[in-house]
C-alpha cells in the first residue's frame, strides 16, 4: 500500500511530538546547551546574502546531471532519472533521533538523521539495500524537507544528519536555506558515502558544518568489482580533502558534541579487501594524524555480497585488529572511542 506524503508527514511529526514531551517531563534542556554561541556555517552564508546563488548553481547541475562524479547526464528537472534514480524532488525513508552514530553526534538527544531513498553508489554489500538501492520511502518537496529539519531540532537533536545527501544536494540546500528562515540553527551533518565530484563539494563551502564521509576503497580494481565505481578511490579522496579544507578537524563543545569539522569512516572488509592498511595512511599522510576517524568493524553480508566469495563473510577479531594496529603505526590520534572499546575488548579477550 502507498502511503500519502502526507500520512507519511504526519507519522513523523507524531512520533517527534512524543520525545519532545518526554523531554520536558525529564526537565532536559535543548539544545543548543550553550545558548547562541553556536552559529552554523549555513546561517552566516545566508546573512552574508551569498546562500540563494548557491542553490541556483547546486540546481544547473541537475539539467544535465553533473551533480556526482557519474555525470549522467539526463535532465532531472524534467523527470529523467539516471543511476541514483532519483528525479526532481528528494525521496525520504525516514527522520528520527539516531543514537547508533558516532558519539560527538549522538550527545544526550541523539542524531537528527534524515534518510534519503536511493544513492549513487551501487555497492553489491549494501547494509541499506531496501532504501538505497529499491528507493523505499516517499517523494518530498522541499518545504517538507525543511519541516523534518525544524522537527529533529524542535525534538533536542544535536544536528540534522543528512545520510546519503549526494544526489539530492540541491534540493538539500534550498531546504536546508527555508529551514534556516525559519529558526535552524543546529549544524548541518554532511553523511555521504564519498562518492562526491569535486565541484560538488565546492558549493558546500560555507553550508555544511560537519562532514561525515565513508572511504570505502583505497584500489580501484575493489572499487569497480564491489561498487561499479573504478575511479572510487580517486575521488573520494579528492573530496574529502576539500572537506578537510572547509571544516579542518573535528571541533565540539564543553559536552563532547560535534559542532564542525570532519568525521572520517571506514569499514573494514574480509580478506583486506578494503584495504584499511592504505587508509589509515592516506589519513595521516595527507590530512593530520588527529583527523577523527571511525573505524568500524560491523561488516555483516547483505544484498548481493553472497556471490562475492571474498566478501561473502564476517569479518574476523583478527581483521579488525589488524586494522586497528595499522592505525597506531600510521600516528593516528584520534579514534573514534567506540571501536577503541572493540579493540580493546577484543585483546583482552585474546583476540
Ligand atoms: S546524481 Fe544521479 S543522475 Fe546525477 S550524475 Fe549522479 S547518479 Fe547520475
Amino acid at each position: 500500500m502507498t502511503m500519502s506524503r502526507r500520512t507519511f508527514l504526519r507519522g513523523l511529526v507524531g512520533g517527534a511530538a512524543a520525545l519532545v514531551t518526554t523531554g520536558h517531563a525529564l526537565g532536559r534542556s535543548v539544545w543548543p546547551p550553550d545558548g547562541d554561541a553556536f552559529v552554523p556555517a549555513y546561517l552566516q552564508l545566508e546573512e552574508e546574502g551569498r546562500f540563494a546563488e548557491r542553490i541556483d548553481e547546486a540546481y544547473a547541475l541537475l539539467e544535465d546531471c553533473q551533480l556526482c562524479p557519474r555525470r549522467c547526464g539526463v535532465n532531472r528537472l524534467r523527470g529523467q532519472t539516471g543511476v541514483c534514480r532519483t528525479a526532481d524532488e528528494a525521496v525520504v525513508f525516514s527522520a528520527q533521533p539516531h543514537y547508533g552514530e558516532e558519539l560527538p553526534l549522538v550527545g544526550h538527544y541523539g542524531s537528527g538523521t534524515i534518510f534519503f531513498s536511493n544513492c549513487n553508489l551501487r555497492c553489491v554489500f549494501c547494509q541499506n539495500w531496501p532504501i538505497a538501492h529499491e528507493g523505499r520511502g516517499q517523494r518530498l518537496e522541499v518545504e517538507d524537507l525543511a519541516d523534518l529539519m525544524l522537527r529533529v531540532q524542535q525534538i533536542g537533536c544535536h544536528n540534522v544528519n543528512l545520510v546519503t545527501p549526494t544526489h539530492v544536494m540541491p534540493q538539500i540546500l534550498q531546504a536546508t536555506r527555508i529551514a534556516a528562515q525559519k529558526g535552524l540553527r543546529i549544524p548541518l551533518c554532511y553523511n555521504t558515502g564519498g562518492y562526491d565530484a569535486f565541484d560538488a563539494v565546492r558549493l558546500l563551502d560555507g553550508i555544511v558544518d560537519i562532514y561525515l564521509p565513508d572511504l570505502k576503497f583505497m584500489d580501484d580494481d575493489q572499487a569497480e568489482l564491489y561498487m561499479g565505481a573504478p575511479d572510487y578511490p580517486e575521488t573520494a579522496k579528492a573530496a574529502i580533502a576539500e572537506m578537510h579544507r572547509q571544516v579542518g578537524e573535528l571541533v565540539t563543545d564543553p559536552h563532547g558534541i560535534a559542532l564542525r569539522g570532519l568525521m572520517i569512516r571506514h569499514l573494514v572488509m574480509p580478506n583486506r579487501t578494503s584495504n584499511a592498511h592504505d587508509f589509515v595512511h592516506w589519513v595521516a599522510e595527507t590530512l593530520t594524524p588527529s583527523t577523527y576517524v571511525n573505524i568500524m568493524s560491523q561488516y555483516r553480508v547483505e544484498h548481493w555480497a553472497f556471490e562475492h566469495p571474498d566478501i561473502a563473510r564476517a569479518i574476523t577479531v583478527d581483521e579488525f585488529l589488524e586494522a586497528m594496529t595499522w592505525a597506531e603505526e600510521a600516528g593516528l590520534t584520534n579514534l573514534d572511542e567506540r571501536s577503541l572499546m572493540q579493540r580493546d575488548l577484543f585483546r583482552r579477550r585474546g583476540g
